[in-house]
């Protein structure tokens, strides 16, 4: 049987019943695809339906106010995916009409589409035969082809993409991309891949070179950095004092007040999370309330901060800090 009658009758009967696989609508798996970036499916599914039913076209995202749509994507992470998603809408009412087109290369130009996302919705949406290239599929072709480049050089990059793009068919090439997916994430898994049970083990050379266990091959790491951040908790009448970012890291964000230097006083909360190779020590410290507030800092009712597009360590900082 060829490689991909095998690897498309295998998915037929054993893919995961994920939501964006029943629909063709571009616009639905944009919006799955961007959250599907540095986020684990089971953590997307419920964003995705609430996304759906608040904003369920082009029109209705494009038109929304960013504050909106950053609320909506709170604790996803990762916020310049909202942002590129609400600017690709209104790039698609703009110049296409409110409808993404069938062309791979007007698919890409829109903001925060790569080169895999474009593959995904040119080959899920619009069935045309675009490859494409994810953690998931980089691992199964390396190992198909035993690749001995890092997966994340431009050699081994160019490898992967040239590998995938002569394996994708003209014929059904969505559900064999979503087979090639599926595979990576099912059976041919970063640690024991289950080569026994996989249904294209004769085309696999990494399997046949007993090297499959060892693959993909990356560069090594970048020594992650310690970064300190001292905050503000500034309380006043049951409101805490919040300041709205405008850096590229947290764009339109809020968070609480950044403090210049460290103060003498002990913490009354740290914590610690990860950004990019970066791992941030956060701590807070009480301090007396201004006597007039920064131009982007405001008050805000410790109560009524569900629907405020806070950080999301900054968020834990004041769920416990405002605890009983
Ligand atoms: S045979 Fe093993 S290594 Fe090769 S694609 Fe299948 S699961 Fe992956």
């Amino acid at each position: 049987m060829s490689f991909q009658k095998a690897i498309i009758s295998w998915f037929r009967k054993e893919q995961r019943d994920l939501p964006w696989r029943h629909t063709r609508d571009p616009y639905a798996i944009l919006v799955s695809e961007l959250m599907l970036q540095q986020t684990q499916v089971a953590t997307v599914i419920p964003y995705y339906h609430r996304w759906l039913t608040r904003f369920p076209d082009f029109q209705t995202l494009a038109a929304a106010a960013e504050h909106d749509v950053l609320s909506l994507w709170q604790g996803l992470g990762y916020y310049s995916r909202a942002r590129n998603l609400h600017r690709a809408a209104q790039a698609v009412v703009a110049t296409h009409g409110g409808r993404i087109p069938a062309d791979p290369a007007a698919i890409r130009a829109l903001r925060g589409v790569g080169r895999y996302t474009a593959g995904a919705i040119a080959s899920f949406a619009f069935d045309l035969p675009e490859p494409i290239v994810d953690a998931n599929v980089a691992r199964v072709v390396a190992r198909l082809i035993d690749l001995r480049e890092p997966i994340d050089s431009a050699k081994g990059q160019a490898a992967l993409w040239l590998e995938a793009g002569r394996l994708v068919p003209k014929k059904q090439p969505g559900l064999f991309n979503a087979a090639l997916m599926e595979l990576g994430a099912l059976l041919c898994t970063a640690r024991n891949p289950r080569c026994d049970e996989c249904p294209v083990r004769v085309h696999c050379l990494g399997a046949a070179a007993g090297t499959a266990r060892n693959l993909p091959i990356k560069k090594p790491r970048k020594k992650r950095i310690d970064l300190i951040e001292h905050c503000a908790w500034v309380l006043q009448k049951g409101s805490v004092l919040l300041e709205q970012q405008s850096g590229p890291r947290w764009k339109g964000l809020w968070k609480l007040p950044l403090l210049n230097e460290a103060p003498r006083s002990q913490p009354l909360h740290s914590a610690e999370y990860p950004f990019t190779h970066h791992r941030v020590l956060l701590y807070v410290h009480e301090v007396a309330p201004p006597s007039k507030p920064a131009a982007n800092q405001a008050w805000h009712k410790l109560g009524e901060l569900d629907s405020l597009p806070l950080t999301a360590p900054h968020r834990r900082a004041i769920e416990k800090l405002s605890a009983p």
